[in-house]
């Protein structure tokens, strides 16, 4: 099956994998069309079974961020692989990426790494709780922080388009009343009053699953004062924004520091890692040395944790400054296109992240981001994809612009868009 196109692909993998597809926004399944078998990826490119080369900025939904198969990180891949690729024992690769991560992030003495940003979530939500004695754990509507039980109640991303999940109700079948029942949704940027059931409130700094909604003024520096004030931990959900919105993550830029932060994505340098981290007086409640089991076969593994470190060498600060400057590019240059063409749809950038927003106005929160017309969202991808430029395949996601995203390939980008945005504009006329 040399030959084969996406769609032969896509037919033999739905005989095999649920949906065709390991992660459900892969398939499509909101923007229609079969999705682009990835044969290769190249900096900003990848190129597809059929040969087809496309921009890219889904780069890995931000696990890669000096873009694909870049030489340092392939090379520290290949490396670590000929001494081996598990062991069951530490290594000192994981005590370096241990230490490039305390020394970045703020108020984060030390750290514990596993293998997905799910993970991360849901170890530090039991280390808080374990750490307070409490249960009840507050989250914000359209935060999504992975799939575990207890955090699928009113998330975004792809769990979004499925119905139902409000309040304290799971937004999944096969997760039981009782798992979110100590979960409490609440609007994001909007400061509640706690109460000191709280274990934690865990938020995305900048939210970026419902598509991008940046903290409004005041929210996060009142949740710190909110959860302090009962005694609750405050966990910066960084697995999207950590060392991408700055070295030090959302935390550093907004100059708020939570309790307990969480990562994955750019730490892993495309392989698969997680982290959480914190003080060393709640770290010190995790086993061995305390009371929170939590464990992995595979955390710290050796080839994810040398693609992380070179990750990591590679985000210097004239690496941030780009990274501003491609985003900022990106957002003014579809803005400029939105307007000529006057599509409905809005562009924005916050934490070096671009949202495009189908609507009039950028959404500030989940209530507001669900009002997106989800129609021309997928007209507006199909027709980016057919000029070869791949998005997100879902309204709630966002574009990552990375260092290999050169102002020629922005341009490029906003070249695409401007036809591709009259196109979906036209194509909702006809109907
Ligand atoms: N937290 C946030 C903010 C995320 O965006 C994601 C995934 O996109 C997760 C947690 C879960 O990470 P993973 O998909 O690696 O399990």
């Amino acid at each position: 099956m040399n030959d084969a196109s996406n769609v032969d692909w896509f037919e033999r993998a739905a005989r095999v994998i649920p949906g065709g597809v390991n992660s459900p926004v892969r398939a499509f399944g909101s923007v229609g069309g079969t999705p682009y078998f990835v044969a290769s990826a190249d900096g900003p490119y990848v190129t597809d079974v059929e040969g087809r080369r496309l921009v890219d900025l889904v780069q890995s939904y931000g696990a890669i961020i000096a873009g694909h198969a870049h030489p340092a990180i392939v090379d520290a891949v290949v490396e670590a692989a000929h001494g081996g690729t598990s062991y069951g024992a530490p290594t000192t690769r994981e005590v370096r990426l241990a230490e490039s991560i305390a020394a970045a992030m703020p108020g984060v003495d030390q750290v514990r790494l596993v293998s997905s940003g799910t993970e991360a979530t849901m170890s530090a939500i039991r280390l808080a709780r374990g750490y307070t004695g409490r249960d009840r754990l507050v989250k914000f509507a359209g935060n999504y922080h992975g799939h575990s039980d207890s955090l699928l109640a009113e998330a975004g991303s792809s769990v979004a388009q499925l119905a139902g999940g409000g309040g304290g109700v799971p937004g999944s079948a096969g997760v039981p009343m009782g798992a979110v029942e100590a979960t409490t949704v609440l609007p994001y940027n909007c400061v509640p009053s706690l109460n000191d059931t709280v274990a934690a409130v865990i938020v995305e700094p900048v939210a970026a699953n419902m598509g991008l909604v940046p903290p409004a003024e005041g929210f996060l520096e009142g949740l710190a004062v909110e959860c302090a004030r009962v005694g609750a931990l405050l966990i910066f959900d960084e697995v999207i924004t950590g060392f991408r919105a700055a070295r030090g993550g959302a935390a550093a830029l907004t100059g708020v520091t939570p309790d307990l932060v969480t990562l994955g994505k750019v730490i892993g340098g495309g392989l698969p890692v997680g982290a959480f981290g914190g003080r060393a007086e709640i770290m010190a409640r995790l086993a061995p040395l305390g009371p929170v089991y939590q464990a992995g076969t595979l955390s710290g593994n050796p080839l994810a944790t040398a693609a992380g470190l070179a990750a990591l060498e590679l985000l210097d600060e004239a690496a941030y400054a780009q990274l501003g400057r491609t985003a900022r590019r990106l957002a003014d240059g579809l803005s400029e296109v939105f307007d000529a063409t006057g599509a409905p749809l809005v562009a924005t950038t916050a934490g070096n992240l671009v949202g495009i927003f189908a609507g009039r106005r950028a959404p500030r929160d989940f209530t507001e981001a669900k009002t997106t017309d989800e129609a021309l969202y997928a007209r507006f991808f199909h027709a980016m994809l057919d000029g070869g430029v791949a998005l997100a395949p879902g309204a709630y996601e966002v574009a990552f612009p990375g260092l290999a995203h050169t102002d020629a390939v922005i341009d490029e980008v906003v070249t695409v868009a401007r036809s591709a945005a009259a196109r979906a504009v036209e194509q909702r006329v006809v109907r």
